[in-house]
């Protein structure tokens, strides 16, 4: 991961903006010049992805045994120190920023696995429709955003809708989940995404019911094949 450039190409209108917003950095929210998007020192700390995980599964203890419709799940960190903060900025803290730098470690990792090419379309996981009012994003589609600049690949949050906002995921067993997820998810539109290879993007990675029921749903659809990029794994 050394060669990973840093800067986050801001521009002069960027600088301007830094003015009166002051960049942050997503690990842990010191000011940061304009031109980067995060410490490098933070970068070093964050607990990036290794080889000890599953590459079908993208969990550490592989849950492949269960049959999962997704084929395959990349993460870019665990779910743990200065990459849980960012996360938690995501979602909670409107640091929509952290989404850059998890999207450009995806985008990288989706490269070296000479996957970038085959993808014919990003999906990112629909967020319940108050909780986006309420944050004015989703983030999972900033993720998705994020994993596929620079690319001509289109990014479309209107194929799948979510109806509940859903239990706090740790507090259901796997289970639960799964049958949870299943109700939670639907394709909004009739679309045909018939032989596509669909990106599905979202922020963390805990039992893979959201995942999976997302792909199996987007298979349905006609998806050829679903690989999911997402920000963290939960050990
Ligand atoms: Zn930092
Ligand atoms: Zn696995």
């Amino acid at each position: 991961m050394d060669n990973i450039r840093l800067s986050n190409g801001g521009g002069a209108g960027k600088y301007v903006l830094d003015l009166f917003f002051p960049n942050r950095c997503p690990f842990c929210d010191e000011i940061i010049p304009y031109d980067v998007m995060c410490c490098e020192d933070c970068f070093d700390e964050v607990p990036w992805a290794d080889d000890s995980i599953c590459p079908l599964c993208g969990k550490l203890s592989c849950i492949c045994d269960r049959g999962l419709r997704y084929d395959m799940c990349i993460p870019a960190a665990y779910y743990e120190g200065k990459a849980q903060k960012a996360v938690l900025a995501l979602k909670y803290r409107h640091h929509a920023d952290a989404a850059e730098i998890f999207g450009l470690i995806l985008r990288e990792r989706l490269t070296a696995a000479g996957l970038l090419d085959s993808i014919d379309i990003a999906v990112p996981v629909p967020i319940y429709r108050a909780g986006r009012l309420e944050r004015g994003y989703n983030q999972a589609k900033l993720l998705a955003d994020s994993t596929v600049k620079g690319t001509d690949i289109p990014v479309c949050d209107s194929i799948l809708g979510r109806t509940t906002p859903g239990s706090e995921q740790h507090t259901l067993s796997a289970g639960d989940r799964l049958k949870e997820a299943a109700e939670q998810y639907y394709l909004r539109e009739e679309v045909s995404l018939e032989g596509k290879t669909v990106l599905l993007a979202d922020d963390v990675l805990t039992t893979g019911a959201t995942l999976d029921s997302c792909a199996a749903l987007l298979k349905q659809a006609g998806a050829k094949r679903v690989i999911c990029a997402a920000a963290v794994t939960v050990r």
